[in-house]
C-alpha cells in the first residue's frame, strides 16, 4: 500500500516502506512517460546528498531517492551499528529539495527470492573494485554492486546520481550501469566545507578537535594538485608529497594513492601519468574517511 511521510498533512513527498511498492510507483512513472531520476544514499544526509537530489530533480521528470544502510557493504558489524541515522531529519531534507518519493527496504525486501539472507548471492565488484578499497574493506565493493544493482532493478531509473567523493565506487557503478544498459550514472561534484573536508555522513562522528584534524586529507590532495601543477608526474612521487602532509597527525593512512582514472590498476600506475587522481582513505579513531581530487 502507497503511504504518504506525513498521514495527517498528506505533503507532496511519498514515503514507501517496501522496495515492491517503489518499482510500483516507478513503473507507474514511465507508463505516464516521465523519466525517475534516482538517489541511493544511506541516509544521514547534508549537503552532498542534497546537490545530487537538486541535480536529479532538474534533469528528470520525477526525482526518487533510497535510504538504506546496506549490511552487504559493511565488514565490520561495529561500523554498521554505529552508522548515524536520523530518518525524520532526512524525510524534511528530501521533502524541501523537491524529492517525489523516498523508500526504504530491508535486506528481506529487496531479496525476496532469498531465503537466507546470509546467503544472499555477491555480485564481484568487477575490474574497478581492483586495489584500493578492495585491500583495506575487502568485499566493500562487491557489497555496493550487489545493493545498486537490486535497487537499479527495482527503480528502472533513467539517470542515477552519485557523488564523486566515493570515486572508486562511481567507476564500479558505472561499470554495472554498462552491463546492464542503463542508468546513465551522473556523477556530481564533492561538496566540501569551507576548509576543503568533503562533508560525509560519519564526519558527525568526530569530536571539533578530530574534524580539525581530518582538514589533512584535503591538504594532502592539494599537496597533491600542487605538485602535478608543477609537473610532477609520477604516482609513487605523488603520493610522497600527500603523505608528508600527515607528519604528526593523529590520522592514520589506509591508503594514499595517485590512479589513472581511464585506465584503472590495482597498482601505482607505471610511467608518467597523463590523467591522474588523488585518492586516500584515513582513519580517525573509529571513523574512517574518504576523499579524493582530480589532479589537472
Ligand atoms: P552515502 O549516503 O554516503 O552512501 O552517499 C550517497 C551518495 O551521496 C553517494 O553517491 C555519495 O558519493 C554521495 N555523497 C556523499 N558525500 C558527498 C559529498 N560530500 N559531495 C557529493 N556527494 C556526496
Amino acid at each position: 500500500m502507497l503511504q504518504c511521510s506525513m498521514s495527517y498533512f498528506c505533503l507532496a513527498m511519498l514515503h514507501l516502506r517496501n522496495p515492491s511498492d517503489a518499482q510500483h510507483w516507478c513503473n507507474a512513472q514511465r507508463e505516464t512517460g516521465r523519466s525517475v531520476g534516482f538517489v541511493p544514499t544511506m541516509g544521514a544526509l547534508h549537503r552532498g546528498h542534497e546537490s545530487l537530489v537538486d541535480r536529479a530533480r532538474s534533469e528528470n521528470d520525477v526525482c526518487c531517492a533510497s535510504i538504506f544502510v546496506n549490511p552487504l557493504q559493511f565488514e565490520d558489524g561495529q561500523d554498521f551499528n554505529a552508522y548515524p541515522r536520523d530518518l525524520n531529519a532526512d524525510l524534511a531534507v528530501l521533502e524541501a529539495h523537491g524529492c517525489d518519493m523516498i523508500f526504504e527496504g530491508t535486506l528481506e525486501s529487496f531479496f525476496p527470492e532469498v531465503e537466507d539472507v546470509r546467503r544472499i548471492p555477491m555480485i564481484p565488484a568487477g575490474p574497478f573494485g581492483k586495489g584500493l578499497e578492495e585491500l583495506c574493506r575487502p568485499g566493500h565493493l562487491d557489497g555496493v554492486r550487489t545493493i545498486v544493482d537490486r535497487l537499479f532493478r527495482f527503480v528502472g531509473p533513467a539517470k542515477a546520481y552519485f557523488g564523486e567523493k566515493d570515486f572508486q565506487q562511481t567507476l564500479v557503478v558505472m561499470d554495472l550501469a554498462e552491463a546492464l544498459g542503463y542508468p546513465e550514472v551522473i556523477v556530481c561534484p564533492t561538496v566540501r566545507e569551507p576548509s576543503g573536508l568533503a562533508l560525509s555522513s560519519r564526519n558527525t562522528l568526530l569530536s571539533p578537535d578530530e574534524k580539525k584534524e581530518a582538514e589533512r586529507i584535503f591538504q594532502s590532495l592539494a599537496a597533491a594538485a600542487k605538485a602535478w601543477s608543477s609537473g610532477m608526474r609520477h604516482a609513487h612521487l605523488l603520493r610522497e608529497k600527500m603523505i608528508e602532509q600527515f607528519a604528526g597527525s593523529q590520522l592514520i593512512i589506509e591508503y594514499a594513492a595517485v590512479r589513472n582514472p581511464s585506465a584503472w590498476t590495482a597498482d601505482d600506475p607505471p610511467g608518467e601519468l597523463s590523467h591522474a587522481q588523488a585518492l586516500i582513505a584515513a582513519r580517525l579513531g573509529r571513523v574512517r574517511l574518504i576523499d579524493n581530487l582530480q589532479l589537472h
